[in-house]
C-alpha cells in the first residue's frame, strides 16, 4: 500500500500531541505543520478511515499558527 505520508513523528501544532505517521491521521497542514485527527476534526475536517485520506479539509485559522518563529 502506497500513501503520501510524511515520515517522522511530528506534535500536533494546536495540542502538542505526538502524531505517528503510519498509524494517526493527521492532517499536514504544510510541510513543517500538522494537525493530530482530533483537532482537524474539531475544526470540520472529515476524514474517511477506509480509504486513508481526508474527504474535506479542516478549516485552519488559529494563531498557534505562527509560534514557531
Ligand atoms: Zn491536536
Amino acid at each position: 500500500m502506497e500513501a503520501e505520508e510524511w515520515e517522522a513523528e511530528v506534535d500536533c501544532v494546536v495540542c502538542g500531541s505526538t502524531i505517528h505517521p503510519g498509524t494517526d491521521a493527521g492532517f499536514p497542514i504544510d510541510a513543517s505543520a500538522f494537525l493530530c485527527n482530533p483537532c482537524a476534526v474539531a475544526r470540520g475536517g472529515v476524514h474517511d478511515p477506509a480509504g486513508e485520506r481526508w474527504l474535506s479539509a479542516p478549516v485552519w485559522d488559529g494563531p498557534e499558527w505562527s509560534t514557531g518563529a
